[in-house]
């Protein structure tokens, strides 16, 4: 491995001062489970790390009076996985990590790095799209939000900019709403997915109201159904509704051939998953 510096600044301020535009050999770490897979294969080969582990203002969970939740930037993947309340208000947050990598990884593994990394075959990216989150950016230059809907770009590329960081993500609140993430693997049950789907749905009166439904991991950034959540809007929930939806969702999206499986498996995969996550979201609302 090529020597490389790490700064440990203890805010913000200090941590985005080290970052510079078009320079992405600086960059910050998190919990670096990512970052050096990447540097050990030699595929990148950092001039500096900005490791935030100091800075306390990146981290937390919290409920504000809206229902919105705060989680900030450096809060391990196991803290969301083990924290009160999100196992009561946002238990789709608490149960989808237990899935998620294994307890090494999640104990040191954070929300911005998990996020901002990019790589497809994630599950947290699918999951904040489909409860509608939005990220809080940083640089020296001031903040943004943007929702995490517009943030994936392609292949392990977002918009973030190499001056900027994620400090924390807020999500609105899924109070009566019927939000499940199913993971698909081919190996074992936390492997890294083949599919991911995320649902959230409300029902009225036994019909569907302002469905998201996302795929990922079959496709290069986490997609939003936009077709299956037209089709679903307002309709009458059955299983000959949610058969057709997944049908529907199938012929969305054109799924690449990879070690994982071939393009036709990954159709087959979509259309049964789909319509297990939306009928297991219905059920386990049911019975909490
Ligand atoms: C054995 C193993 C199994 C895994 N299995 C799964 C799985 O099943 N499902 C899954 O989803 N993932 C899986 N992963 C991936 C894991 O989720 C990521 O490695 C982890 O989430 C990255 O978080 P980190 O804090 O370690 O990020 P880091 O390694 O620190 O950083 C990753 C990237 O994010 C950037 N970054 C970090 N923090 C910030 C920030 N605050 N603002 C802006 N940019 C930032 C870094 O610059 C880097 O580009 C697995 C990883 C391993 C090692």
């Amino acid at each position: 491995m090529k020597p490389f510096e790490i700064q440990s600044p203890d805010s913000v301020e200090n941590a985005v001062s080290f970052l510079q535009q078009d320079n992405s050999l600086i960059k910050a770490m998190s919990g670096g489970t990512a970052l050096m897979l990447m540097m050990k294969a030699g595929v990148y080969e950092p001039q500096s790390l900005i490791h935030l582990s100091n800075v306390s203002a990146l981290k937390g969970i919290s409920i504000d009076t809206q229902g919105v939740l705060h989680i900030g930037a450096m809060t391990t993947l196991s803290e969301l996985e083990h924290s009160p309340l999100i196992q009561q208000h946002f238990s789709v947050i608490s149960k989808t990590m237990k899935h998620l990598a294994n307890v090494r990884v999640r104990n040191v593994a954070c929300v911005g790095g998990a996020l901002a990394h990019g790589d497809p075959h994630m599950d947290m990216p699918p999951l904040m799209t489909a409860l509608g989150a939005q990220l809080q950016i940083k640089s020296k230059n001031g903040s943004r939000v943007l929702p995490i809907e517009n943030f994936y770009e392609g292949y392990y590329t977002t918009k973030l900019s190499s001056d900027e960081i994620i400090a924390s993500v807020s999500i609105p609140s899924i109070q009566n709403r019927h939000c499940l993430y199913l993971k698909c693997t081919t190996r074992v049950v936390d492997d890294w997915p083949t599919l991911g789907v995320a649902v959230n749905l409300g029902v009225q009166d036994q019909q569907i109201v302002s469905p998201r439904i996302i795929l990922s991991a079959v496709v290069e950034t986490p997609t939003r159904l936009l077709k299956v959540e037209d089709y679903l809007q307002g309709k009458p929930l059955t299983d000959q509704l949610i058969r057709e939806a997944s049908e529907l969702a199938s012929e969305s999206v054109h799924p690449q051939d990879d070690a994982r499986g071939s393009s036709s498996y990954k159709h087959q995969l979509i259309k049964v998953n789909v319509r297990r996550a939306i009928q297991k979201s219905i059920l386990e609302k049911a019975q909490s």
